[in-house]
């Protein structure tokens, strides 16, 4: 423990460094001196402002999946599309394959990821190391990778570009679509957290 404590691996090239007792000041930016990539840079943001971001996401992520993306209007007959009824419409229509892949990426491993930070987030914020801080870290990082908000989103936008161009089919975004915006928006932030700053203040917390 003591010697994770002092040191700092570089994620892109595996290079190790001893890490400084402090950083020199605020928003300080630490670079790999072999492969120049950005290794530690002191996040401002305390564990509760990070829970409150990840609240937040969870509430527009529950915002965007349940109301209607886009409102579709063809001869005056409306109809409208949420997430999981076109992940439905593609699963009946013979896409399946591709229809679970958007599941996973647009709805499990985003409420994985978005669960998974609040879990550890929740107790931290309360001076506490949650039970399974471990485990919860790595789902957290897993369902990160896997995590694909922002391809839902841009798919979503070029259909709603694509099928206003067609005669007599009249697309508006719904909230869904606002939602999903702001989603991608506070997901990135939550991926941004940074990770092993977490194990440290964890590491200083009562069980
Ligand atoms: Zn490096």
């Amino acid at each position: 423990m003591k010697a994770r404590e002092s040191l700092i691996v570089c994620e892109h090239c595996d290079a190790v460094y001893s890490k400084p007792q402090q950083l020199p000041y605020k928003g300080v930016l630490i670079r790999c001196t072999r492969c120049g990539a950005s290794i530690e840079r002191e996040q401002r943001l305390r564990p509760q402002a990070m829970l409150a971001l990840a609240l937040a996401a969870l509430m527009v992520f529950a915002i965007a999946n349940f109301y209607p993306i886009v409102d579709v209007e063809l001869y005056g007959v409306h109809n409208t599309a949420t997430l999981w009824g076109a992940i439905i419409a593609g699963w009946n229509e013979d896409v399946g394959a591709i229809a679970v892949l958007a599941a996973l990426t647009a709805f499990f491993f985003p409420l994985a990821e978005l669960l998974a930070a609040t879990y550890v987030l929740w107790p931290l914020a309360r001076g506490k190391r949650p039970r399974g801080f471990g485990d919860a870290m790595r789902l957290l990082r897993f369902a990160r990778d896997w995590s694909m908000t922002e391809v839902f989103m841009l798919s979503a936008l070029v259909a709603y570009v694509k099928l206003n161009g067609i005669a007599g089919l009249t697309v508006t975004p719904d909230i869904g679509l606002w939602a999903l915006a702001g989603l991608t928006f506070l997901i990135t932030l939550v991926v941004s957290f940074d990770h092993p700053r977490l194990w440290d203040i964890a590491a200083e917390c009562r069980e």
